[in-house]
């Protein structure tokens, strides 16, 4: 399993193709969630060309099945204190040692120059029904924030038969539309960033941070 703490995803060059964030509001068939809301809206936005492949995902899902968007876009400032924040709870568990620190923590949140959200590039989501209720997905998105780690990683064994099936659901619709999984947590995608580059072998990175 590769870390967006690894040297070799800082070591992916980015070249990126401007595109500018659009607002994944502007497709009425996904629904977007407040939870994440910021001042500014940024997390109700991604790249043009993410939206693009999350709507064609999106239109090959099950009937009365919808994506539920948790966070799109992030600002670096927000990134900074996140990881700052958890490297904290953390240490108060008692690990003093930086670099062992700084692995574990990015293990869910991302070092700022590495992260996928910072780039337009991720979205953290889950699966609805036609009420809007989420599916079961066998743990909740962000779970490792309330200590619910054990579940988070999109493979993490002894989900029941539904959640197994639901989380296949989300990887293989994501999946078809080019998306790679950060495999410790089910309910985050990305395409373009660095983490994308390094895991489907592209030259370069086609979002940076934006
Ligand atoms: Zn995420």
């Amino acid at each position: 399993m590769i870390l967006l703490s690894d040297p070799q995803v800082v070591g992916i060059p980015v070249q990126d193709c401007g595109e500018p964030l659009a607002e994944i509001a502007s497709v009425p068939a996904i629904a977007l969630d407040s939870r994440e809301r910021d001042e500014d809206g940024a997390y109700g936005r991604v790249r043009t060309g993410v939206l693009e492949r999350l709507s064609s995902a999106s239109e090959r899902l099950p009937n009365g099945v919808r994506f539920l968007v948790i966070e799109g876009h992030r600002s670096s400032t927000e990134q900074a204190r996140r990881f700052a924040l958890y490297e904290d709870r953390i240490r108060r568990s008692g690990i003093t040692d930086p670099v062992d620190l700084r692995r574990r923590a990015s293990a869910f949140v991302s070092p700022v120059e590495v992260a996928p959200h910072c780039a337009g590039a991720a979205l953290d989501l889950t699966l609805i029904d036609a009420d809007g209720v989420e599916l079961d997905m066998g743990g909740a998105v962000n779970g490792h924030r309330t200590g619910d780690e054990k579940y988070c990683p999109l493979d993490a064994p002894g989900l029941s038969d539904r959640a197994r099936r639901n989380r296949d659901l989300l990887a293989r619709t994501m999946g078809d539309a080019g998306f790679v999984n950060y495999p410790t947590e089910w309910w985050h995608w990305s395409y373009g960033d660095r983490y994308w580059a390094l895991v489907t072998k592209a030259d370069s990175a086609i979002y940076g941070p934006a």
